[in-house]
């Protein structure tokens, strides 16, 4: 390891400079054999939040995370292996319904996903859901179940990127999440562990997003795609709109019982949208398939035949799950008490606040507000109210599912400031842009 004297290091990023190449290797090196403090990293992670990475910083960055750890060994199984990320979202449960469409499809979808963030729901929290379903597996455990049925959902395990759980945790809580480049070097050392060839980005943009600006959300777009793209791994993003939740449910089961209705061919009209879009994406980089046409019939070909239902089933039962919560639903956890949501007045639905709502599970009890939290995974909300929707007074707009009155009656309050009514208003598009390594194309 290059001897480095971290103040110095720390100065030169402070004063705008790019790190000596080695540096940043030796700094991620020490850090995770935790030579170096928490109070310097933090410091060093500050400097980069204000002055950025160079893309020969960066690219060091990311292999030094990826080189912290393990990482899977895939290229046994002889077909495409493709994961989708997704920069957090509301109502988001387009996990659930791509993993076992794209298996059926003939692509190995090793999928390792997080517990909600801030005010977002997390792919883990809702496959928990499911009585007995285990998502702490081993990498080997991991390895073995992908090559049976082509499908593993797990979280992120303890020998995978070290660097990131460390980085990850300590950005937290100094206020350095928000920087792009820590952002993706985070992620993309996370995904490029899963030994992908291919990976499709759900950049979610809009007020309920992390990022909110549409330059933003590009920008992160083509650093992550650069990263992916130079390490051998397909990467395309889809920009979609994050100013509303997607589909209808926003809660753990809920959206359990959303994804499943999906995979029926029953699934609000906007999950299918985003969700074929993106698996559209996921079989183009695949390559099983050249032509978008052709990639979404045979996506909707696993929905009306059955087979995606049928591999949801078996990948729950492999992981210990109640694999008949798939034909019954009902079998997944219900709350107590569940009160209808009516509009107050008439008028065109302006908003469906996403962070709101995000929130206003928490508050239910169906997120964490502390990493220590239990979640209750039956509490949420099921809104069926959509921008520029027309509603009469008293339309049901949305049902409140809740552990007691009490949170019910504070679920409705939520609901007030999150659901405006007035004047009709344009809808922005829900998936608005392309981004792949050779440039921006606009969906709409
Ligand atoms: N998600 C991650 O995994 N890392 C980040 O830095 C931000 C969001």
């Amino acid at each position: 390891m290059a001897s480095i004297v971290v103040p110095r290091l720390i100065e030169r990023k402070r004063d705008g400079m790019a790190l000596h190449p080695g540096d940043w290797t030796a700094l991620i090196r020490a850090y995770v054999a935790r030579q170096v403090p928490d109070y310097q990293m933090s410091a060093m992670a500050m400097a980069v939040v204000f002055r950025g990475l160079e893309p020969d910083e960066l690219n060091e960055l990311v292999d030094a995370m990826l080189d912290s750890g393990d990482r899977l060994d895939l290229k046994g199984l002889l077909i495409p292996r493709v994961d989708k990320h997704s920069i957090g979202g509301v109502g988001d449960k387009t996990s659930l319904l791509l993993a076992p469409m794209l298996a059926c499809c003939g692509v190995a979808v090793p999928m390792i996903s997080g517990r909600g963030l801030g005010h977002t729901g997390g792919t883990l929290d809702k496959l928990e859901a499911i009585p007995g379903f285990r998502t702490r597996l081993s990498l080997v455990e991991a390895t073995a179940q992908l090559e049976r049925l082509g499908v593993v959902m797990l979280g992120q395990t303890p020998e995978l990127v070290p660097a990131d759980r460390m980085l990850y945790s300590l950005r937290d809580v100094t206020g350095t999440v928000e920087s792009l480049p820590l952002i993706s070097a985070s992620i993309m050392s996370k995904k490029l562990a899963e030994d992908l060839t291919g990976l499709v980005l759900d950049i979610k943009t809009g007020s309920g997003a992390f990022i909110t600006e549409l330059a933003q959300s590009l920008e992160l777009a083509r650093t992550m795609i650069a990263i992916g793209e130079a390490r051998g791994c397909r990467t395309v993003g889809l920009l979609t709109a994050m100013d509303r939740p997607l589909g209808h449910a926003c809660g753990n089961a809920l959206e359990v019982v959303e994804a499943i209705a999906g995979l029926r061919g029953e699934g609000p009209p906007d999950l299918m949208e985003v969700t074929l879009a993106l698996g559209v994406e996921m079989l183009l980089v695949a390559e099983v398939e050249r032509d978008p046409g052709q990639a979404r019939r045979r996506l909707e070909d696993t929905v009306s035949g059955g087979s995606a239902l049928e591999r949801l089933a078996a990948m729950v039962e492999a992981q210990g799950g109640d694999p008949a919560v798939i034909a019954d639903p009902g079998r997944l956890p219900r709350a107590p008490v569940v009160v209808d949501y009516r509009a107050q007045r008439e008028g065109f639905i302006r908003s469906v606040e996403p962070r709101a709502v995000g929130y206003g599970v928490i508050n239910l009890g169906g997120g964490r507000r502390v990493a220590e939290d239990t979640v209750d995974p039956a509490v949420g909300f099921v809104i069926t109210a959509k921008p520029g929707q027309p509603v009469r007074l008293g339309d049901r707009l949305a049902t409140i599912h809740a552990g007691t009155e009490v949170a019910a009656e504070a679920a409705r309050q939520v609901l007030d400031r999150a659901i405006a009514i007035g004047d009709p208003i344009p809808v922005p598009p829900l998936v608005s842009h392309r981004v792949t390594c050779d440039g921006v194309t606009p969906m709409s």
